[in-house]
């Protein structure tokens, strides 16, 4: 057995540790099974880092395999995407990807199997029968007209049905269980339906598709799974699983085990609403920074090993939850807080002109990149007569609370000068739209050498040198905790959930590509965005220093 030790346990491990030391198996095998009818979002990452986790740790396999038995909703954009993801978050599948459709004629012989032992049949109710047949939990089911037609009759008929002789919707094959068992999915849950439609693997092959629940078991015991980890809403459908295994000429069995799903607060996690955020242009697409989805944390500016961390502290349990945004927020914030160089960018700019320095001059001051790796370097930042600062940081009066620039007194720029404010220049409407400070020229490094107080360390930028940014300043994308909650989820989008800002940025960050982090100082977590353009960068906020939605720092 590998050695676990250093790994927080769980049930699912302790199953597997005890199936090892009896020997039920030699090795452990998992799969992680997505249909590929939208994008991966962090709760797959959740079953993610646990599938290929466990195998990793005990040294097994896990297989990727796509569920793809509803082709209409499918693509392979999605099919692409999903592998891309799994990649992305540091994980490599055994062998080749693997499709659910790959064992389309397995399948089918199975369902054969089953009505030839007399325990599926074709039904003929339509949809709305269906349900009324089926009982509920205090009423058991009806039998359906069809359920004891005869083996040949039913081989004929499902026959029939493959070869494209009944409509969609006309007839399904059901499996014979149970129509008055307590659990409404054994109530001859149907296996195979009649579709006529296009399938992103296996083209016009077939105009019969199986049912989820007959093809993941099936699909499972094809590939030798050794544990069948899914989330507790299936925890019903094991009876099912088992059922249809015990039933077929199959010697694997997998254990089905079910642990509870991950649910983010300010969050939707359902790929139906997903896909409807982008469908109603809610969002820019699948990989907006406000999505909860892998490719959006990842456009804005997550890290796998941040994500692989989130995933490791929520755990796996069978209880239901709500996980705070802020527990995702911290993982990424200590990622970036050790890998990120800092650099500075102004977000909305405050011209200031240090009237003692020399019009024309600039000087090339070094500022290190991490204030606690020295591993990290250096930089040349450009130091001139002009330089921006954030509106943010100046009042023309304050208390000493106030630990930025004050009219009259003095305040550091970050890695450079102590200046001082001398004179608010204003437009004709009353609004501040220059200062004037001057310089204490032996503050580099130094304190002032007259004692005088130093309110605090801002961040700057040089015009003369500074780039044109975007910021993209994302907040959370619903302003309630729980939206799904809602009886329209679209009615509590975060009206603030993506704040633009046009600023500037030192010119060491011209070199920024997509998803590289920094530190913008006193700023936030910011990382390059695909749309930025030579004459302008474009920045996405990840997150902010502090855990502090809404309160302002200082
Ligand atoms: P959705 O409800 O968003 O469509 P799904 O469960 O139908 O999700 P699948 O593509 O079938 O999506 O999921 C693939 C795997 O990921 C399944 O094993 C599923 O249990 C797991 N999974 C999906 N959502 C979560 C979640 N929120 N937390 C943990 N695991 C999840
Ligand atoms: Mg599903």
């Amino acid at each position: 057995m590998a050695d676990v030790e250093h790994r927080p346990t769980n049930f699912i491990r302790q199953i597997i540790d005890a199936d090892l030391a009896s020997g039920k198996h030699a090795a452990v095998q998992t799969r992680f099974p997505p249909e590929p009818n939208g994008f991966l979002h962090i709760g797959h990452a959740k079953s993610i880092c646990l599938n290929f986790g466990i195998a990793a740790d005990y040294q097994g396999q896990c297989n990727l395999r796509f569920d793809d038995t509803n082709p209409e909703k499918e693509n392979i954009d999605f099919v692409n995407s999903i592998q891309q993801d799994v990649n992305w978050l540091g994980f490599q599948w055994n062998g080749e990807v693997r499709y659910s459709s790959d064992y389309f004629d397995a399948l089918h012989d199975f369902a054969v199997e089953l009505i030839s032992k007399g325990l599926a049949y074709v039904c003929f109710l339509n949809a709305e029968q269906m349900r009324e047949y089926r009982g509920n939990l205090t009423q058991p089911g009806k039998n359906s007209p069809t359920r004891d037609t005869s083996v040949e009759e039913n081989l004929a008929l499902f026959a029939k049905m493959r070869a494209g002789g009944f409509k969609e919707g006309e007839c399904s094959l059901r499996a014979k269980i149970d129509m008055s068992s307590s659990f409404i999915c054994m109530r001859d849950p149907v296996i195979y339906r009649v579709k006529f439609a296009h399938h992103h693997q296996t083209g016009d092959k077939w105009c019969i598709y199986p049912m989820y629940d007959f093809t993941h078991c099936i699909s499972d015991a094809l590939e030798g799974i050794t544990h069948s980890l899914c989330t507790l809403e299936f925890q019903d459908n094991r009876r099912l699983y088992d059922w249809i295994l015990d039933n077929i000429s199959i010697a694997c069995h997998p254990q089905q085990i079910e642990f509870s799903r991950l649910n983010l607060e300010y969050a939707v996690m359902s790929k139906r609403k997903l896909q409807t955020l982008v469908e109603q242009k809610v969002v820019t697409g699948w990989d907006d920074p406000r999505m909860p989805t892998i490719a959006g944390l990842r456009r804005r500016g997550y890290t796998p090993a941040a994500i692989r961390e989130f995933a490791k502290r929520i755990g796996v349990t069978k209880q239901d939850n709500v996980i705070e945004m802020s527990a995702l927020e911290a993982c990424i914030r200590e990622d970036l807080d050790a890998a990120a160089p800092r650099a500075m960018a102004v977000l909305d700019p405050l011209k200031v002109t240090i009237t003692n320095y020399p019009a024309d001059g600039i000087e090339w001051l070094d500022a290190p990149n991490h204030p606690k790796d020295d591993s990290m370097g250096s930089r040349k930042l450009p130091f001139a007569a002009v330089v921006y600062i954030d509106r943010a940081d100046f009042r023309e009066e304050a208390n000493k609370k106030y630990k930025r620039l004050v009219l009259g007194s003095d305040v550091r720029l970050r890695n450079a000068y102590v200046i001082h404010a001398d004179e608010v220049v204003k437009d004709a409407d009353g609004n501040i739209v220059e200062l004037k400070c001057s310089y204490l020229p032996e503050t580099l490094g130094e304190n002032p050498a007259d004692g005088r107080k130093v309110r605090g360390v801002i961040h700057w930028v040089a015009a003369s040198n500074a780039i044109p940014a975007e910021f993209r300043v994302y907040d959370r994308l619903f302003s309630v905790a729980n939206p799904a909650a809602e009886e329209d989820f679209l009615t509590v989008i975060n009206p603030q959930s993506l704040v633009v800002k046009h600023g500037v940025a030192e010119p060491s960050l011209a070199t920024a590509v997509a998803e590289q982090a920094y530190q913008f100082e006193r700023e936030g977590y910011y990382c390059a965005d695909r749309d930025s353009a030579s004459d302008k960068l474009v920045f996405n906020r990840t997150v902010g220093l502090r855990d502090s939605w809404g309160n302002s720092e200082e």
